[in-house]
């Protein structure tokens, strides 16, 4: 039973406190508008990460495990993947999957925007590079993206705030091999501090970033925007778990209903304008679960796109074994260099669009026997134990090839019929298969990083061609557009249906490009953030909320 209680009215109401959330929520708070975000996990517990031990590699996938289904955490929800070829990673906390997150950052390239021109399949998008450019700009200063700039494979103008770290004797090796090769190769690009910036500390290479980042280098935004959110009143509301978004018999949104896990109360929060930034799983989850008589189907879905469309850069790697000892298990784990040479269609393959390749390290000595990155793992026991450590510890190095993944209205979120979470709100069930453009997309790139390792020296390689649990990146399950009748949101973010009702998150975009998406989203989250701040006098808004307001 929902307890109304006489609550404040915000202007707006944010659910999600990950790098969507947060970038909204900083940046409309800075104009002077009440904000309040509810989050359904708390703030990441460093001190659970045992970085400096010997046990770190042993302990490190428990409580920092980037797979909920793994985790088992309170704040998690269950998703059903019986039907997945790929499993979605998150974290559900303070710093969303940011707490995680390799930070390897990227820009879309200009042809990520126009796809259906340049190749006549999927979709453009209602907004192009230019557009995004002033906003990328402004979030790899806030994020401290460290690197170099002037990469060719981008536009001029493209500069990254931060020095780059060293290149380390891997990257040089596949450089050069790159060079002979006349494959494009660039530094890394990543939002980790190189020196001091932002409430960030200079990295100090552990390469323990995707199970946090105890040293404060690794730009989460529980550090690098949630302390200035606080400082300007956000109001944070940890372990609240939005169940529903509530309209008013004029079609507006009026707020959420919310559990507080803590007591088990369910709250309503009115609100102005909500913001759905939930990620590519839990904002169509929730959008679904707010169905009610005047929406039968979901909240948003007239298109009835609400949780179609779900990309999730389908991710394969290869494996190079070296005579060099390259200390290859120093952070930072994000890029150390990437390749773009295979990212766009090419008239001598048969699929469409591309991957982007990042060299990788291999982590510490228990990762030279698991199957990451090598693929099966059964021929490591016994007395091939010792010969196998002793041959792949420091003397390795991997492409991870991030596939650009199209959109199909088969590859979905739903809601599971039977499934739920703690709180009784519907688990997610995904439904996703590897398309055969991919397959094909996958197989020739692996090729070619095979050809690369072997121009680097690599005496052996070894494939792994399709990573189940590398659901990093969850895109496209609430597409953006220009036509209510194929998308949800418009270029803003602004549900078709529900003029106070935004989304700002991976879901809005209606392809993936085939690089990291983290970039892109707090980009998009700046931009839209701004236009309701211009358009906040013409804001329609509930009169449910506004009654509200005045009795609060
Ligand atoms: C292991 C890993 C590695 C990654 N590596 C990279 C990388 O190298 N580069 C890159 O660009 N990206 C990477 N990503 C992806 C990156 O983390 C995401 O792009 C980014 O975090 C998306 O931000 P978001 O705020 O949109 O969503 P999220 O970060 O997922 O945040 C969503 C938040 O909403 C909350 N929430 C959801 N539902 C509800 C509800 N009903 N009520 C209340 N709260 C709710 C969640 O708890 C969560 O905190 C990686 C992700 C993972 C998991
Ligand atoms: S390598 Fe750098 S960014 Fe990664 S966990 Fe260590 S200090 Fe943090």
């Amino acid at each position: 039973m929902t307890h109304k209680e006489r609550t404040t009215v915000y202007d707006v109401v944010i659910v999600g406190a990950g790098p969507s959330g947060a970038v909204a929520a900083r940046r409309l708070a800075e104009e002077g508008m009440s904000v309040i975000c509810l989050e359904q996990g708390e703030y990441p517990d460093y001190t659970k990460l045992r970085h400096s031990g010997f046990e770190f590699e042993l302990t490190k996938n428990q409580y920092f495990a980037s797979n909920p289904r793994r985790r088992m955490a309170p704040s998690d929800y269950p998703v059903n993947v019986v039907d997945s070829d790929v499993e979605p990673l998150m974290w559900n906390g303070v710093g969303g999957s940011s707490v995680l997150y390799a930070a390897a950052w990227h820009r879309l390239k200009p042809s990520d925007f126009r796809v259906r021109t340049v190749d006549g399949i999927a979709d453009d998008w209602p907004l192009t590079y230019a557009d995004l450019e002033p906003y990328y700009t402004r979030v790899e200063n806030d994020f401290a993206v460290s690197g170099v700039g002037g990469d060719p494979a981008y536009p001029p103008g493209y500069e990254i705030p931060l020095p780059p770290f060293p290149l380390t004797q891997m990257d040089r090796k596949l450089a050069a091999a790159h060079d002979r090769l006349g494959w494009h190769w660039w530094p890394g690009s990543n939002s980790i501090a190189t020196v001091k910036h932002n409430g960030l500390l200079p990295c100090v290479r552990r390469g323990a970033c995707t199970w946090g980042c105890f040293d404060g280098a690794k730009a989460s935004v529980d550090r690098t925007h949630w302390p200035t959110c606080i400082r300007l009143g956000v109001k944070l509301v940890q372990n609240a778990r939005v169940l529903r978004v509530e309209t008013g018999s004029d079609g507006l949104a009026t707020g959420v209903t919310y559990v507080d896990r803590g007591t088990g109360r369910a709250h309503f929060q009115p609100g102005r304008t909500v913001i759905v930034s939930a990620n590519g799983v839990g904002t169509p989850r929730l959008l679904l679960n707010s169905a009610s008589k005047d929406h039968p189907d979901g909240l948003a879905n007239s298109s009835g796109l609400v949780g179609k469309r779900l990309m999730m850069h389908p991710y394969g790697t290869v494996s190079g074994l070296f005579d060099d000892f390259f200390e290859n298990w120093q952070g930072p784990y994000g890029q150390r260099s990437y390749s773009l040479e295979f990212a766009e269609t090419r008239k001598d393959t048969n699929f469409y669009r591309g991957a982007k390749w990042q060299l990788m390290g291999m982590g510490g000595a228990l990762a030279t026997v698991g199957t990451w990155p090598w693929g099966g793992n059964s021929d490591v026991w016994g007395e091939n134990f010792h010969p196998t450590v002793q041959k792949r510890f420091g003397r390795s190095a991997y492409w991870g090839i991030m596939a650009e993944d199209l959109p199909s209205e088969d590859n979905m979120v739903s809601l599971d019929p039977d499934l739920t979470d703690a709180d009784g709100m519907p688990a997610a069930k995904i439904t996703y298969k590897a398309s055969q453009n991919t397959w094909d997309l996958l197989h020739y790139n692996q090729e070619r990083a095979v050809e690369s390792m072997r121009e680097a020296g690599a005496y052996e390689t070894a494939v792994m061609p399709l990573q189940r649990e590398t659901g990093w990146h969850i895109l496209g399950s609430v597409r953006m557009g220009e036509d209510p009748r194929n998308s949800v949101v418009d270029a803003f973010g602004r549900s078709h249906d529900v003029p106070n009702l935004f989304v700002m998150d991976g879901s809005v975009m209606p392809t993936s490009g085939a690089v990291n998406p983290t970039g892109t989203v707090a980009a998009l989250a700046l931009r839209n953030s701004e236009a309701i701040i211009e358009n906040r006098r013409s804001q329609p808004v509930s009169k449910a909320a506004e009654a509200l307001r005045v009795g609060s």
